[in-house]
Protein backbone atom coordinates (compact mmCIF):
# COMPACT_ATOMS: atom_id res chain seq x y z
CA UNK A 1 0.00 0.00 0.00
CA UNK A 2 1.14 3.22 -0.68
CA UNK A 3 -0.26 6.72 0.10
CA UNK A 4 0.07 10.32 -0.16
CA UNK A 5 -0.37 13.51 1.40
CA UNK A 6 -2.78 16.28 0.48
CA UNK A 7 -2.94 19.42 2.98
CA UNK A 8 -5.28 21.87 2.39
CA UNK A 9 -5.03 25.87 3.08
CA UNK A 10 -4.66 28.93 0.96
CA UNK A 11 -2.52 29.82 4.18
CA UNK A 12 0.21 27.38 3.68
CA UNK A 13 0.70 28.45 -0.37
CA UNK A 14 1.01 31.64 1.31
CA UNK A 15 3.88 30.75 3.66
CA UNK A 16 1.65 31.86 7.15
CA UNK A 17 1.96 28.75 8.38
CA UNK A 18 4.55 26.02 7.82
CA UNK A 19 3.28 22.55 6.75
CA UNK A 20 3.94 20.60 9.89
CA UNK A 21 1.31 18.30 9.51
CA UNK A 22 2.61 16.91 6.01
CA UNK A 23 5.64 16.51 8.30
CA UNK A 24 3.89 14.60 10.86
CA UNK A 25 1.84 12.60 8.58
CA UNK A 26 5.00 11.40 6.15
CA UNK A 27 7.20 10.27 9.63
CA UNK A 28 4.13 8.27 10.67
CA UNK A 29 3.65 6.66 7.76
CA UNK A 30 7.14 5.21 7.52
CA UNK A 31 6.86 4.00 10.95
CA UNK A 32 3.79 1.85 9.47
CA UNK A 33 5.67 1.00 6.77
CA UNK A 34 3.25 2.55 3.88
CA UNK A 35 5.07 4.05 1.04
CA UNK A 36 4.45 7.76 0.47
CA UNK A 37 5.82 9.52 -2.90
CA UNK A 38 4.42 12.59 -3.02
CA UNK A 39 3.08 15.32 -1.05
CA UNK A 40 1.05 18.08 -1.78
CA UNK A 41 -0.71 21.73 -0.83
CA UNK A 42 -3.76 23.25 -2.78
CA UNK A 43 -5.58 26.45 -1.49
CA UNK A 44 -9.34 26.68 -0.64
CA UNK A 45 -10.23 26.28 -4.19
CA UNK A 46 -12.66 23.22 -5.20
CA UNK A 47 -11.60 23.06 -8.54
CA UNK A 48 -8.31 22.82 -7.69
CA UNK A 49 -8.93 20.92 -4.78
CA UNK A 50 -10.29 18.40 -6.86
CA UNK A 51 -7.68 18.31 -9.49
CA UNK A 52 -5.19 17.66 -6.85
CA UNK A 53 -7.31 15.01 -5.30
CA UNK A 54 -7.51 13.17 -8.88
CA UNK A 55 -3.51 13.51 -9.70
CA UNK A 56 -2.96 11.68 -6.24
CA UNK A 57 -5.44 9.32 -6.29
CA UNK A 58 -4.12 8.29 -9.72
CA UNK A 59 -0.74 7.11 -8.42
CA UNK A 60 -1.79 6.71 -4.63
CA UNK A 61 -3.70 3.77 -3.05
CA UNK A 62 -4.58 5.63 -0.08
CA UNK A 63 -4.83 9.77 0.17
CA UNK A 64 -4.44 11.63 3.77
CA UNK A 65 -6.05 14.97 3.84
CA UNK A 66 -5.71 17.62 6.38
CA UNK A 67 -7.52 20.83 6.70
CA UNK A 68 -10.55 22.20 5.20
CA UNK A 69 -13.56 20.26 7.41
CA UNK A 70 -14.38 23.18 9.43
CA UNK A 71 -17.98 25.10 9.04
CA UNK A 72 -17.30 27.74 6.77
CA UNK A 73 -17.78 28.30 3.13
CA UNK A 74 -13.41 27.90 2.20
CA UNK A 75 -13.72 24.28 3.74
CA UNK A 76 -14.58 22.23 0.89
CA UNK A 77 -12.49 19.00 1.44
CA UNK A 78 -15.53 16.66 2.38
CA UNK A 79 -17.84 17.99 -0.20
CA UNK A 80 -15.18 17.48 -2.83
CA UNK A 81 -13.99 14.13 -2.11
CA UNK A 82 -17.42 13.00 -2.15
CA UNK A 83 -18.26 14.78 -5.48
CA UNK A 84 -15.35 12.98 -6.77
CA UNK A 85 -16.65 9.68 -5.79
CA UNK A 86 -20.01 10.40 -6.72
CA UNK A 87 -21.53 10.24 -3.37
CA UNK A 88 -24.62 12.39 -1.65
CA UNK A 89 -23.95 14.16 1.81
CA UNK A 90 -26.02 12.34 4.89
CA UNK A 91 -26.20 13.91 8.15
CA UNK A 92 -24.66 12.01 11.15
CA UNK A 93 -27.20 12.62 13.88
CA UNK A 94 -24.49 11.50 16.60
CA UNK A 95 -22.01 13.88 15.19
CA UNK A 96 -24.32 16.80 15.91
CA UNK A 97 -25.53 16.09 18.85
CA UNK A 98 -22.03 16.23 19.89
CA UNK A 99 -21.13 19.55 18.52
CA UNK A 100 -24.15 21.05 20.10
CA UNK A 101 -23.25 19.47 22.92
CA UNK A 102 -19.32 21.25 22.70
CA UNK A 103 -21.01 24.45 21.39
CA UNK A 104 -22.70 24.64 24.73
CA UNK A 105 -20.14 24.05 27.12
CA UNK A 106 -17.86 26.86 25.53
CA UNK A 107 -20.66 28.96 25.84
CA UNK A 108 -20.88 29.78 22.35
CA UNK A 109 -23.99 29.74 20.00
CA UNK A 110 -24.56 26.82 17.86
CA UNK A 111 -25.23 28.59 14.12
CA UNK A 112 -26.35 27.17 10.84
CA UNK A 113 -22.93 27.00 9.45
CA UNK A 114 -22.09 24.42 12.19
CA UNK A 115 -24.43 21.92 10.90
CA UNK A 116 -22.28 21.75 7.86
CA UNK A 117 -19.35 19.55 10.01
CA UNK A 118 -22.22 16.96 11.05
CA UNK A 119 -22.80 16.08 6.77
CA UNK A 120 -21.08 13.10 5.84
CA UNK A 121 -20.34 11.80 2.15
CA UNK A 122 -22.56 8.47 2.69
CA UNK A 123 -20.90 5.34 3.76
CA UNK A 124 -18.29 7.19 5.01
CA UNK A 125 -16.22 5.97 8.49
CA UNK A 126 -16.48 8.63 10.98
CA UNK A 127 -13.57 10.40 13.36
CA UNK A 128 -15.04 11.89 16.22
CA UNK A 129 -12.75 14.92 17.33
CA UNK A 130 -11.46 15.10 20.80
CA UNK A 131 -10.06 18.26 20.58
CA UNK A 132 -12.40 20.21 18.32
CA UNK A 133 -15.96 20.37 16.58
CA UNK A 134 -15.15 18.90 12.95
CA UNK A 135 -15.14 14.93 12.85
CA UNK A 136 -12.40 13.32 10.44
CA UNK A 137 -13.64 10.60 8.11
CA UNK A 138 -12.37 7.89 5.95
CA UNK A 139 -14.03 6.58 2.67
CA UNK A 140 -13.23 3.48 0.58
CA UNK A 141 -14.24 3.10 -2.54
CA UNK A 142 -13.05 1.65 -6.09
CA UNK A 143 -10.23 -0.37 -3.98
CA UNK A 144 -8.90 3.49 -2.73
CA UNK A 145 -9.42 5.01 0.57
CA UNK A 146 -9.28 8.79 1.89
CA UNK A 147 -8.75 9.85 4.99
CA UNK A 148 -9.73 13.53 6.19
CA UNK A 149 -8.47 14.96 8.93
CA UNK A 150 -9.11 18.65 10.38
CA UNK A 151 -6.43 21.13 9.94
CA UNK A 152 -5.42 22.28 13.61
CA UNK A 153 -2.40 20.18 14.58
CA UNK A 154 -3.60 19.10 17.96
CA UNK A 155 -6.56 18.07 16.61
CA UNK A 156 -4.66 16.01 13.59
CA UNK A 157 -2.22 13.93 15.64
CA UNK A 158 -4.96 13.39 18.26
CA UNK A 159 -7.23 11.98 15.85
CA UNK A 160 -4.49 10.08 13.76
CA UNK A 161 -2.92 7.94 17.23
CA UNK A 162 -5.97 7.30 18.57
CA UNK A 163 -8.51 6.24 15.48
CA UNK A 164 -6.22 6.33 12.16
CA UNK A 165 -3.56 4.34 13.46
CA UNK A 166 -5.61 1.37 14.26
CA UNK A 167 -7.77 1.48 11.40
CA UNK A 168 -4.71 1.48 9.47
CA UNK A 169 -3.42 -1.68 11.54
CA UNK A 170 -6.41 -3.28 11.17
CA UNK A 171 -6.23 -3.29 7.64
CA UNK A 172 -3.48 -5.47 7.25
CA UNK A 173 -2.74 -8.86 9.26
CA UNK A 174 0.50 -7.67 10.59
CA UNK A 175 1.49 -5.43 12.94
CA UNK A 176 4.31 -2.80 13.30
CA UNK A 177 6.35 -2.49 16.00
CA UNK A 178 8.79 0.24 16.54
CA UNK A 179 11.71 1.47 18.97
CA UNK A 180 14.22 4.64 18.66
CA UNK A 181 17.36 4.72 19.76
CA UNK A 182 19.17 7.98 20.53
CA UNK A 183 22.65 9.12 19.77
CA UNK A 184 24.65 12.01 20.79
CA UNK A 185 27.45 13.75 19.90
CA UNK A 186 28.00 12.19 16.53
CA UNK A 187 26.71 13.35 12.88
CA UNK A 188 24.22 11.81 11.05
CA UNK A 189 26.41 10.77 7.62
CA UNK A 190 28.91 9.15 10.10
CA UNK A 191 26.22 7.28 11.85
CA UNK A 192 24.93 6.31 8.04
CA UNK A 193 28.63 5.31 7.02
CA UNK A 194 28.90 2.86 9.44
CA UNK A 195 25.31 1.48 9.64
CA UNK A 196 25.67 1.63 5.38
CA UNK A 197 25.61 -2.00 5.17
CA UNK A 198 23.42 -3.03 7.76
CA UNK A 199 20.68 -1.33 6.94
CA UNK A 200 20.56 -1.91 3.17
CA UNK A 201 20.52 -5.47 5.13
CA UNK A 202 17.93 -5.58 7.42
CA UNK A 203 14.81 -5.51 5.55
CA UNK A 204 12.92 -6.92 8.35
CA UNK A 205 13.14 -5.22 11.15
CA UNK A 206 14.70 -2.29 9.44
CA UNK A 207 16.60 0.55 10.37
CA UNK A 208 16.00 4.22 9.72
CA UNK A 209 18.13 7.24 10.63
CA UNK A 210 16.69 10.62 11.51
CA UNK A 211 18.83 13.57 12.13
CA UNK A 212 17.55 16.30 14.53
CA UNK A 213 19.41 19.29 15.61
CA UNK A 214 22.10 17.75 17.87
CA UNK A 215 21.12 14.05 17.70
CA UNK A 216 20.75 10.90 15.41
CA UNK A 217 18.17 9.05 15.55
CA UNK A 218 17.53 5.31 14.78
CA UNK A 219 14.05 4.01 14.00
CA UNK A 220 13.97 0.10 14.00
CA UNK A 221 10.98 -1.31 13.20
CA UNK A 222 9.61 -4.63 12.50
CA UNK A 223 6.51 -6.27 10.98
CA UNK A 224 5.48 -9.80 12.42
CA UNK A 225 2.14 -11.42 12.93
CA UNK A 226 2.17 -10.31 16.57
CA UNK A 227 3.95 -7.96 19.04
CA UNK A 228 5.86 -10.39 20.83
CA UNK A 229 7.25 -11.57 17.68
CA UNK A 230 8.03 -7.99 16.31
CA UNK A 231 9.93 -7.50 19.53
CA UNK A 232 11.93 -10.37 19.15
CA UNK A 233 12.78 -9.66 15.82
CA UNK A 234 13.81 -6.24 17.11
CA UNK A 235 15.57 -7.17 20.36
CA UNK A 236 19.39 -8.42 18.77
CA UNK A 237 19.41 -5.12 16.00
CA UNK A 238 18.70 -2.96 18.69
CA UNK A 239 21.69 -4.75 20.88
CA UNK A 240 23.87 -4.75 18.17
CA UNK A 241 23.92 -1.02 17.24
CA UNK A 242 23.76 -0.03 21.07
CA UNK A 243 26.69 -1.82 21.00
CA UNK A 244 28.36 -0.42 17.94
CA UNK A 245 27.61 3.17 18.75
CA UNK A 246 28.25 3.02 22.81
CA UNK A 247 29.89 5.91 22.98
CA UNK A 248 27.28 7.86 21.61
CA UNK A 249 23.92 6.21 22.57
CA UNK A 250 21.99 7.71 25.03
CA UNK A 251 18.80 5.79 25.68
CA UNK A 252 15.92 3.88 23.64
CA UNK A 253 12.66 5.36 23.61
CA UNK A 254 13.95 8.34 25.30
CA UNK A 255 12.20 10.87 23.46
CA UNK A 256 15.18 13.40 23.92
CA UNK A 257 18.00 14.43 26.37
CA UNK A 258 15.65 16.57 28.78
CA UNK A 259 13.48 13.83 29.08
CA UNK A 260 16.36 11.31 29.77
CA UNK A 261 17.91 13.44 32.05
CA UNK A 262 15.03 13.79 34.36
CA UNK A 263 14.02 10.20 33.91
CA UNK A 264 17.55 9.24 34.90
CA UNK A 265 17.65 11.44 38.04
CA UNK A 266 14.28 10.14 39.37
CA UNK A 267 15.36 6.23 38.76
CA UNK A 268 18.61 7.19 40.97
CA UNK A 269 16.59 9.84 43.11
CA UNK A 270 19.23 12.34 42.54
CA UNK A 271 18.51 15.91 42.30
CA UNK A 272 20.64 18.82 39.81
CA UNK A 273 21.33 22.93 39.71
CA UNK A 274 22.16 24.79 37.25
CA UNK A 275 24.21 27.81 36.93
CA UNK A 276 24.38 29.23 34.00
CA UNK A 277 26.34 32.34 31.86
CA UNK A 278 25.63 32.43 27.74
CA UNK A 279 23.10 29.72 27.97
CA UNK A 280 20.74 32.30 29.84
CA UNK A 281 18.27 29.63 31.43
CA UNK A 282 18.06 27.31 28.15
CA UNK A 283 19.21 24.56 30.23
CA UNK A 284 16.95 24.87 33.66
CA UNK A 285 14.02 25.28 30.75
CA UNK A 286 14.97 22.19 28.74
CA UNK A 287 14.74 20.37 32.50
CA UNK A 288 11.39 22.07 33.16
CA UNK A 289 9.67 21.18 30.04
CA UNK A 290 9.33 18.33 31.48
CA UNK A 291 6.49 16.91 33.69
CA UNK A 292 7.79 15.88 37.04
CA UNK A 293 10.72 17.77 36.72
CA UNK A 294 9.99 19.65 40.04
CA UNK A 295 10.96 15.90 41.31
CA UNK A 296 14.70 16.32 40.04
CA UNK A 297 15.12 20.04 39.56
CA UNK A 298 16.12 22.34 42.19
CA UNK A 299 17.34 25.76 40.74
CA UNK A 300 18.66 27.29 37.86
CA UNK A 301 20.89 30.93 38.13
CA UNK A 302 21.63 33.09 35.70
CA UNK A 303 24.83 34.44 36.25
CA UNK A 304 25.47 36.19 33.14
CA UNK A 305 28.41 38.93 34.85
CA UNK A 306 31.78 38.36 36.77
CA UNK A 307 29.75 40.01 39.58
CA UNK A 308 27.41 37.68 39.53
CA UNK A 309 29.73 34.54 39.20
CA UNK A 310 31.29 36.06 42.23
CA UNK A 311 28.27 36.56 44.52
CA UNK A 312 25.79 33.72 43.85
CA UNK A 313 28.20 30.97 43.00
CA UNK A 314 31.40 32.36 44.67
CA UNK A 315 33.82 32.04 41.91
CA UNK A 316 37.13 33.50 42.78
CA UNK A 317 38.27 36.50 41.87
CA UNK A 318 41.59 35.33 41.07
CA UNK A 319 40.25 32.91 38.70
CA UNK A 320 38.31 35.46 37.13
CA UNK A 321 41.68 37.61 36.45
CA UNK A 322 43.58 34.47 35.62
CA UNK A 323 41.69 32.45 33.81
CA UNK A 324 39.23 34.36 32.27
CA UNK A 325 35.30 34.01 32.99
CA UNK A 326 35.21 31.45 29.78
CA UNK A 327 37.57 28.70 31.42
CA UNK A 328 37.68 25.54 32.77
CA UNK A 329 38.03 26.39 36.12
CA UNK A 330 35.30 29.13 35.94
CA UNK A 331 32.98 26.62 34.85
CA UNK A 332 34.40 24.43 37.48
CA UNK A 333 33.94 26.73 39.91
CA UNK A 334 29.74 27.92 38.75
CA UNK A 335 29.30 23.86 39.27
CA UNK A 336 30.90 23.67 42.46
CA UNK A 337 29.27 26.88 43.66
CA UNK A 338 25.31 26.37 42.66
CA UNK A 339 25.55 22.99 44.32
CA UNK A 340 26.55 24.34 47.06
CA UNK A 341 24.16 26.72 47.72
CA UNK A 342 21.56 24.51 46.76
CA UNK A 343 22.10 21.78 48.16
CA UNK A 344 21.42 19.55 45.39
CA UNK A 345 23.41 16.51 44.79
CA UNK A 346 24.66 17.77 41.48
CA UNK A 347 25.87 21.05 40.30
CA UNK A 348 25.69 21.76 36.08
CA UNK A 349 27.01 24.80 34.35
CA UNK A 350 27.77 26.58 31.05
CA UNK A 351 30.08 29.13 30.92
CA UNK A 352 31.06 30.62 26.93
CA UNK A 353 31.45 32.52 23.89
CA UNK A 354 28.08 32.37 21.74
CA UNK A 355 28.72 35.40 19.48
CA UNK A 356 28.53 37.40 17.22
CA UNK A 357 31.20 39.57 18.97
CA UNK A 358 33.23 38.87 21.55
CA UNK A 359 35.59 36.16 20.18
CA UNK A 360 39.47 36.63 20.33
CA UNK A 361 42.05 34.40 18.57
CA UNK A 362 42.77 32.77 22.26
CA UNK A 363 38.88 32.27 22.96
CA UNK A 364 37.17 32.33 19.41
CA UNK A 365 32.68 32.63 19.50
CA UNK A 366 31.88 29.26 20.22
CA UNK A 367 34.75 28.28 22.74
CA UNK A 368 32.34 26.63 25.70
CA UNK A 369 33.01 24.95 29.04
CA UNK A 370 30.63 23.23 30.31
CA UNK A 371 30.97 21.33 34.11
CA UNK A 372 29.03 18.71 36.07
CA UNK A 373 29.57 17.84 39.25
CA UNK A 374 28.62 15.44 41.93
CA UNK A 375 30.19 14.31 45.37
CA UNK A 376 32.35 11.79 43.58
CA UNK A 377 33.62 13.45 40.62
CA UNK A 378 33.97 16.04 38.43
CA UNK A 379 33.38 15.87 34.30
CA UNK A 380 34.27 19.37 32.19
CA UNK A 381 33.94 19.69 28.59
CA UNK A 382 35.95 21.74 26.45
CA UNK A 383 33.67 22.51 23.11
CA UNK A 384 34.40 24.48 19.77
CA UNK A 385 31.00 24.87 18.53
CA UNK A 386 31.30 27.25 15.59
CA UNK A 387 30.09 26.43 12.48
CA UNK A 388 31.91 29.67 11.02
CA UNK A 389 28.83 31.36 9.21
CA UNK A 390 26.40 34.40 10.89
CA UNK A 391 23.33 34.06 13.19
CA UNK A 392 24.89 30.74 14.63
CA UNK A 393 24.01 32.81 18.16
CA UNK A 394 20.99 30.53 18.68
CA UNK A 395 22.93 27.02 17.30
CA UNK A 396 26.12 27.69 19.94
CA UNK A 397 23.40 28.14 23.26
CA UNK A 398 21.29 25.38 21.74
CA UNK A 399 24.31 23.18 21.34
CA UNK A 400 25.87 24.11 24.77
CA UNK A 401 22.76 23.33 26.72
CA UNK A 402 22.72 19.93 25.22
CA UNK A 403 25.71 19.31 25.92
CA UNK A 404 25.59 20.32 29.11
CA UNK A 405 22.31 18.47 29.70
CA UNK A 406 24.56 14.91 27.57
CA UNK A 407 27.41 15.81 30.11
CA UNK A 408 24.80 14.74 33.23
CA UNK A 409 23.95 11.72 31.40
CA UNK A 410 28.02 10.89 31.30
CA UNK A 411 28.34 11.96 35.02
CA UNK A 412 25.46 9.25 35.88
CA UNK A 413 27.16 6.77 34.38
CA UNK A 414 28.60 5.38 37.24
CA UNK A 415 25.78 4.95 39.16
CA UNK A 416 23.30 1.93 39.11
P1 LIG B 1 -11.22 24.61 11.43
O1 LIG B 1 -12.39 23.92 12.04
O2 LIG B 1 -10.28 25.21 12.47
O3 LIG B 1 -11.55 25.53 10.32
P2 LIG B 1 -10.15 22.89 9.38
O4 LIG B 1 -10.14 21.42 9.38
O5 LIG B 1 -11.07 23.55 8.42
O6 LIG B 1 -10.36 23.38 10.85
P3 LIG B 1 -8.18 24.64 8.40
O7 LIG B 1 -9.21 25.72 8.45
O8 LIG B 1 -7.65 24.26 7.07
O9 LIG B 1 -8.70 23.33 9.09
O10 LIG B 1 -6.96 24.96 9.34
C1 LIG B 1 -7.18 25.41 10.66
C2 LIG B 1 -5.86 25.84 11.26
O11 LIG B 1 -5.04 24.69 11.45
C3 LIG B 1 -5.00 26.75 10.39
O12 LIG B 1 -5.26 28.11 10.54
C4 LIG B 1 -3.61 26.43 10.85
O13 LIG B 1 -3.31 27.17 12.00
C5 LIG B 1 -3.70 24.97 11.19
N1 LIG B 1 -3.25 24.14 10.05
C6 LIG B 1 -3.98 23.77 8.99
N2 LIG B 1 -3.30 23.00 8.15
C7 LIG B 1 -2.06 22.86 8.68
C8 LIG B 1 -0.89 22.18 8.29
N3 LIG B 1 -0.85 21.46 7.15
N4 LIG B 1 0.20 22.25 9.09
C9 LIG B 1 0.14 22.97 10.23
N5 LIG B 1 -0.93 23.64 10.66
C10 LIG B 1 -2.03 23.60 9.91
MG1 LIG C 1 -11.20 25.84 8.31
Amino acid sequence: MNAEILCVGTELLLGDIVNTNAAYLARELAALGIGCYYQSVVGDNAGRLAESLRLALSRADMVITTGGLGPTYDDLTKETVAQHFGLPMELHQPSLDRMKEILERRGRPFTKNNEKQAYFPKGARIFPNDQGTAPGLAIEQDGKIVIMLPGPPNEMTAMFQQQVRPYLESRSDRVLRSHTIHLFNIGESAVEDKLHQSMLDHQNPTIAPYAKLGEVQLRVTAAAANEEEAEAMMKPVIDEICAQFADYVYGVDVKDLQHAVVARLAQLGKTIAVAESCTGGMVASRITDIPGASQVFLCGAVTYSNESKMAMLGVSPRTLEEYGAVSRQCALEMARGIRAASGADIGLSTTGIAGPGGGTPQKPVGLVYVAAVDGAEEKVLELHLSRGYDNQRELIRNWASMYALHLVLELCKKDK
